[in-house]
């Protein structure tokens, strides 16, 4: 089985993890790094001259020559924190880690924070998970699938509400070897043609080749320039044919996820970032370790976001 290989891989241990950045000095050297790998650039005139003002986290990096000062945090997520630098790391750690995702009150009991604080954290990390998502599109062969968020198949109980319950699509690129490769979660308005449409669009690059079941709105992937090949499957379900065991596999994990990490979510609001954060793990399932790092540079180089900008409708954006 593919994925034993998967579960048993070491991650990165605690005390691993505490020895690498447990100090506020060891977390700006990384921020440092992860924001400017070549060296300190000027964000206003990209001149690498400059002097440094202070010390720690906090020291501002002063430009030689158009005098711009800038902090390890500015223009960033972190931007105007007032928490430690050691806090964020050990909230983009258990994050990273959290085979089954982590719940914001979950990360208030690790972190010893409130829980407004830990919510924000915690969408501010997955913000940073979904803008990675959104850069990259499947390529090759592809099986989709639709389901619900909040439905029988995606996390949730049936017959919980309509009004909860979000249409979403399911999309495993696969290897020569029929393997899958990469995952595509994201939220649509609906099962329409239009719908799909656009999100082939952002979502596979031109020449894939889809697979679905008979729903007639797949066959708008099309319009994004892939071949669609529907797959009949008279009385029996979809789930349970070999052509869509990948992105079954899928679904059945995030079901397993959703119903383990978080409770009473609100899908229609925040489950792009659900989505996002699931497809972020399992995109980088191979390298565990090296999702600490990973994580910890996209969450450098996201651009800030307010509060007010992340509890506001999430879109269904792609
Ligand atoms: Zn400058």
């Amino acid at each position: 089985m593919t994925f034993n290989t998967v579960q048993f891989q070491p991650g990165m241990s605690l005390p691993e993890f505490l020895h690498c950045f447990g100090t506020e000095a060891h977390c700006a050297e990384a921020l440092k790094a992860a924001r400017w790998p070549g060296g300190f650039r000027c964000p206003r005139c990209n001149s690498d001259a400059h002097y440094v003002v202070g010390h720690g986290a906090r020291r501002l990096f002063q430009c030689s020559v158009c005098r711009h000062q800038t902090s390890l945090t500015a223009g960033s997520l972190m931007e105007h924190t007032k928490l430690p630098l050691t806090t964020w790391f050990l909230a983009i750690y258990l994050i990273s880690q959290a085979k089954t995702g982590l719940s914001a009150l979950a990360l208030m009991r690790h972190l010893g924070v409130s829980y407004p604080t830990a919510w924000l954290l915690h969408h501010k990390i997955n913000r940073a998970m979904a803008a990675r998502e959104s850069c990259h599109r499947l390529e090759g062969a592809v099986q989709v699938d639709d389901a619900y968020l909040g439905g029988e198949r995606a996390g949730g109980k049936p017959g919980r509400g309509s009004e909860n319950k979000v249409p979403i699509v399911a999309a495993v690129s696969l290897d020569a070897k029929g393997r899958p490769r990469f995952l595509k979660l994201n939220m649509v308005s609906g099962f329409t043609s239009e719908a799909i449409g656009q999100w082939a669009k952002a979502c596979l690059a031109p020449g894939c080749a889809v697979i679905s079941d008979g729903l007639g709105c797949f066959a708008a992937v099309t319009s994004a320039g892939c071949t669609h090949q529907p797959v009949v499957v008279g009385d029996r379900k979809p789930r349970e044919l070999p052509q869509f065991l990948w992105v079954n596999t899928v679904l059945g994990n995030l079901k397993t996820t959703l119903a383990g990490a978080y409770h009473s979510l609100k899908y229609r609001k925040y489950g792009a970032y659900y989505l996002a954060a699931f497809a972020y793990r399992f995109n980088r399932r191979f390298d565990l370790r090296g999702l600490v790092s990973r994580l910890i540079v996209d969450v450098a180089r996201c651009a800030p976001a307010k509060e007010q900008l992340i509890r506001q409708h999430a879109e269904a954006g792609f």
